[in-house]
């Protein structure tokens, strides 16, 4: 087996990551060339979580414009995520990988409920477990979600998939100079308000000395060599 710097990781994938290109619905390319970065790492004998995002199909955030309360929307967004989450599953599994679903809310016929210990079991026998509903709570994200389930199953790293090279100092796709960084602490991505994850998800990081490596996902490859060691991306870390 190849050498690997991380034995257990949790990769978020936002619900853009499997979108088409208007950032809405499902691409089934999309999901296609993320499953094939995950069957690589799979590969390399890394235990890995995966918290799959909604945003593709809705968010609370747009609650307002939906005139659809609140609480409403989040509960709609919890369900996308297990949206997203089945068809992730299945193309995963049509590639030979062995998958497990966990949701944070109930819903026996096509999910196992969310159980850490349980989680932790499927990641040993060398399933990946995708995680789903988010924190089963409304008003969170699931970057929050994420680095909860990262706590939870004793992660190393949580590995943020996005569609730039890292985190910049501005957005580099409408800012040409915007300067990307190579590491950042918790507390100067508070302070600046960059753009990492939320300020929760930042927050339990920090306070659980837990490392975030943000990378473009979609650079084939990418998610294998952060894995086998090589820096890619920017780390959000202590000092
Ligand atoms: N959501 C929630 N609680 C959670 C996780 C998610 O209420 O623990 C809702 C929230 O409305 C959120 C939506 O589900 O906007 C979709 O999740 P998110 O926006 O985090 O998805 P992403 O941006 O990663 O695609």
């Amino acid at each position: 087996m190849q050498k690997i710097k991380f034995q257990r990781v949790l990769l978020k994938l936002g619900g853009e990551a499997l979108a088409d290109k208007n950032r809405q619905g499902i691409s089934a390319s999309a999901v296609r060339e993320i499953a094939s970065e995950v069957k690589q790492v799979k590969q390399l004998g890394v235990e890995l979580g995966i918290v799959v995002g909604g945003g593709n199909i809705v968010r609370g955030r747009t609650a307002e414009d939906m005139r659809i309360s609140r609480v409403a929307v989040d509960y709609m967004g919890m369900l996308a995520t297990v949206i997203n989450a089945l068809a992730l599953q299945d193309v995963l599994e049509k590639k030979g990988v062995f998958t497990r679903v966990l949701s944070a809310i109930d819903m026996a016929r096509i999910a196992e409920p969310y159980i850490r210990r349980r989680a932790i079991r499927h990641l040993e026998k060398g399933r990946i477990v995708i995680m789903a509903a988010g924190t089963g709570n409304p008003y969170f994200t699931t970057d929050t979600a994420a680095v909860l389930r990262a706590i939870e199953i004793k992660a190393e790293v949580i590995l943020k998939g996005t569609k730039v090279d890292g985190v910049y100092s501005a957005d580099p796709l409408k800012e040409p100079k915007a300067k990307r960084f190579t590491r950042l602490t918790y507390f100067e991505v508070l302070k600046r308000r960059l753009q990492v994850m939320d300020t929760t998800a930042i927050s339990l990081c920090m306070d659980h000395r837990l490392p975030i490596i943000v990378f473009n996902l979609r650079k084939r490859g990418n998610l294998k060599k952060i894995l086998q060691g090589e820096k890619i991306g920017t780390i959000v870390g202590e000092e």
